[in-house]
């Protein structure tokens, strides 16, 4: 089973959902959720969802081959845009806002969709409950995350993360991390894709008492391949680079998987944790699918 966030989430269920030895269930992060224009968005869910049925948005996010005329007209009627939802993926978040209005859960909508895209994976959400990311900035303000991480483009400082609601975990979620003979954290943002995961009830100690935890680092000579990890991290307080990585899951991993760039920093995370150093470039589905096996012939 996987913990995961988006697009580095994403890529690590690709790998593993085409090994036929594995059954798959991924647990993803909903902290990124939020309403637009009056819908439902989960933004990781889809990514995961979307790129296991392989039809995945070129930028991480969104539906292939997307059109944005909808969009386009949000914006001439005078309403703010940026959150760009397409043409095709408003289907998506319409259908979800009215399922979740019709009282269906969140995961028992997620779980439908996903088996009508043909993907033989359990995605499930960390929470039906709503759960919500707020990043407190430097500045003292506080904002929702989609507002931090699309509207102002990741800019602020973050002094500090916040998971609203007590959220308890969707059916499945800790038996799947119960029963799994692996736990993967995926390499997804650690503050922000994986800490509401493990905020959601129960969960953090599921994953604490198992025996076989691994995290596959984001970092690439410690800077993340996209996004404001590594920078959230730092202003977070936790060391740069690999370390900061185990300092994030700390008392969690039995393993952690660093990139090949970052082998000569092995010595340095002397610790509990067994640190190894693959190719853990897997934007691509094979070589995600050859990463995969690597780790689970470790
Ligand atoms: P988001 O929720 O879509 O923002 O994405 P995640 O939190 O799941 O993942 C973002 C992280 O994925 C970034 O820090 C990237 O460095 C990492 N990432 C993206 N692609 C890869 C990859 O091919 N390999 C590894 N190891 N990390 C990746
Ligand atoms: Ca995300």
């Amino acid at each position: 089973m996987e913990l995961s966030g988006g697009v580095g989430g994403a890529r690590l269920a690709r790998g593993l959902d085409r090994l036929d030895s594995v059954d798959l269930t991924i647990v993803v992060n909903v902290g990124d959720d939020d309403d637009i224009h009056g819908l439902h968005v989960a933004p990781d869910i889809d990514t995961v969802v979307y790129t296991l049925a392989g039809i995945e948005g070129p930028h991480g996010w969104g539906r292939s081959g997307d059109t944005f005329e909808t969009n386009d007209e949000i914006g001439a009627l005078g309403s703010d845009n940026t959150f760009k939802l397409g043409d095709r993926d408003l289907a998506m978040n319409i259908l979800r806002t009215e399922a979740l209005h019709n009282g269906t859960s969140l995961s028992t909508f997620t779980s439908s969709v996903t088996k009508h895209l043909g993907v033989g994976a359990f995605v499930v959400p960390a929470t039906d409950d709503r759960q919500r990311t707020i990043i407190e900035t430097d500045t003292g303000e506080m904002l929702a995350f989609q507002e931090y991480f699309v509207m102002r483009q990741t800019r602020d400082t973050v002094a500090a993360v916040r998971f609203e609601g007590s959220p308890a975990p969707a059916p499945g979620v800790l038996d799947a991390i119960t029963q799994a003979d692996v736990v993967f954290i995926a390499p997804s943002n650690p503050p922000l894709s994986i800490w509401p995961i493990l905020a959601v009830a129960g969960v953090r100690d599921a994953v604490g008492r198992h025996n076989n935890v691994v995290a596959v680092s984001p970092l690439f000579g410690g800077k993340a391949l996209k996004g404001p990890a590594d920078r959230v991290m730092a202003s977070l307080g936790l060391p740069p680079g690999n370390a900061g990585v185990l300092a994030a899951y700390d008392g969690l991993l039995n393993r952690l998987i660093v990139d090949v760039s970052d082998a000569a920093d092995i010595p340095d995370l002397d610790g509990p944790v067994s640190v190894v150093a693959l190719e853990t470039r897997i934007s691509e589905a094979r070589a995600a699918v050859s990463f995969c096996e690597k780790v689970l012939a470790l």
